[in-house]
């Protein structure tokens, strides 16, 4: 429908106005959400929660997929058709909350600081409001409340593998993620590869101890370990392409207790960040040799460990024009921005391997906010205006995607 009305489409005032209705209600979730946060693999309350709202507005949710995972199945009233799958992350952080909100966390050193709480209300939001669209739609809406977002190995891998992606078989997956730096009524998107894959590893170098007197009877383990990271800055200076944009920083050295003691052991830990697979292979080969060569140059030996993240994070081309499109028709073509690139790592990754899909950004700051404190940090302050305008944005996305042949 393009009727004009007030500058508007008929269509996108009632995505408005659907968004508006069940907001109040919404936002009064997030409160209880973010009163009571949760870490990752423990939201036996907020799941729990969860699934009691979402049978009080009249659905039979399908609980403990993936550990305290919780999917939703919506029939279109006009039939079966394709099928859109819509997520939300739900664990919180181990962070004290500085905020002095009247419904800030109420759990000593926890804190939803990176907006789950806010993801989970748009979800319960358009879960609500979906229910007056149910009649005029063909094919199927998947909600997905997904736990452990913030820790590996990531709820969505163990949702994927309880099967939250079949029966129906999604045909595409879309979620968002707020972003304080994006002005409330703004999204972005972007296709291609938008966040880094984050690698952990720990390399310990194994030398030859002994007194701190006598180093030319022993292999420094020390010495070397010095010469392993000052080489391993070689990685990305000098075998990676500019253009592929790489992370790698050891973020701790470990040896040795003693002034006068030359330790036989050092452990390095640190993380790897890269935006594609095969560079991301790459530079993992290369730590291994770079810390064999140097270690082997002063009598040493080094053994890695690695432990691989979640994926990078794709966005599909056609899906994420369509949600792109999609905002546009609630927020108007000048509110759309692009979604930079970020190290940051999100396991929405997981999803996006298995199906076409698109991870957009939902802006979250008030305009009045100077501060706007970032994700993960004790005083982030999420402007709840940002709850409609999520709910507008998916209701604008399931009509045009399973409007789609
Ligand atoms: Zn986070
Ligand atoms: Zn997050």
């Amino acid at each position: 429908m393009t009727l004009q009305s007030g500058g508007l489409t008929i269509e996108t005032a009632r995505f408005q106005e659907l968004a508006a209705s069940v907001a109040e209600w919404a936002t009064a979730c997030r409160r209880h959400l973010h009163a009571y946060p949760e870490l990752s693999y423990q939201e036996r309350e907020t799941s729990e929660f969860i699934a009691a709202e979402l049978r009080k507005i009249g659905y039979q949710p399908q609980t403990g997929i993936g550990g305290f995972g919780i999917k939703v199945v919506l029939q279109g009233g006009k039939g079966p058709g394709r099928t859109i799958a819509l997520r939300a992350d739900i664990d919180a952080l181990p962070i004290q909350e500085q905020t002095g909100l009247p419904f800030a966390s109420r759990k000593e050193g926890l804190m939803h600081a990176c907006g789950h709480d806010v993801h989970t209300a748009v979800l319960l939001g358009t879960a609500r409001a979906l229910r007056e669209l149910q009649p005029e739609l063909t094919g199927q809406v998947v909600l997905i409340f997904q736990p452990g977002e913030e820790s590996a190995p990531g709820g969505a891998s163990l949702m994927i593998k309880d099967g939250v992606l079949e029966n129906p078989h999604v045909d595409a997956i879309f979620g968002l993620h707020v972003l304080p730096s994006l002005t409330v009524g703004q999204m972005g998107f972007g296709d291609g590869p938008r966040m880094a894959a984050p690698d952990e590893f720990d390399l310990t170098i194994h030398g030859k101890g002994g007194h701190g007197a006598h180093p030319y009877a022993t292999v420094d383990a020390v010495y070397v370990a010095c010469q392993v990271v000052n080489a391993l800055q070689s990685v990305v200076s000098r075998n990676i392409n500019p253009f592929d944009p790489v992370v790698l920083t050891v973020g701790s050295i470990h040896s040795g207790n003693k002034h006068n003691i030359i330790p036989g052991e050092a452990v390095l830990q640190g993380t790897v960040r890269t935006m594609s697979q095969p560079v991301r292979e790459q530079v993992l080969r290369r730590i291994q040799e770079v810390a064999d060569g140097v270690c082997v140059a002063h009598g040493a030996t080094a053994t890695l460990e690695v432990r691989t993240g979640y994926p990078v994070l794709v966005n599909s081309p056609g899906e994420t024009a369509l949600a792109r499109a999609a905002a546009a028709t609630v927020l108007g073509e000048g509110n759309i921005t692009d979604m930079a690139p970020s190290m940051g790592a999100e396991d929405f990754a997981f999803y996006l391997q298995e199906r076409p899909g698109s991870f957009g950004r939902l802006g979250a700051a008030a305009p009045e906010d100077r501060e706007r404190a970032g994700l993960h940090t004790p005083r982030l302050n999420l402007d709840e205006g940002c709850i409609p305008v999520g709910v507008a944005y998916y209701l604008s996305l399931v009509q045009d995607f399973l409007r789609c042949p």
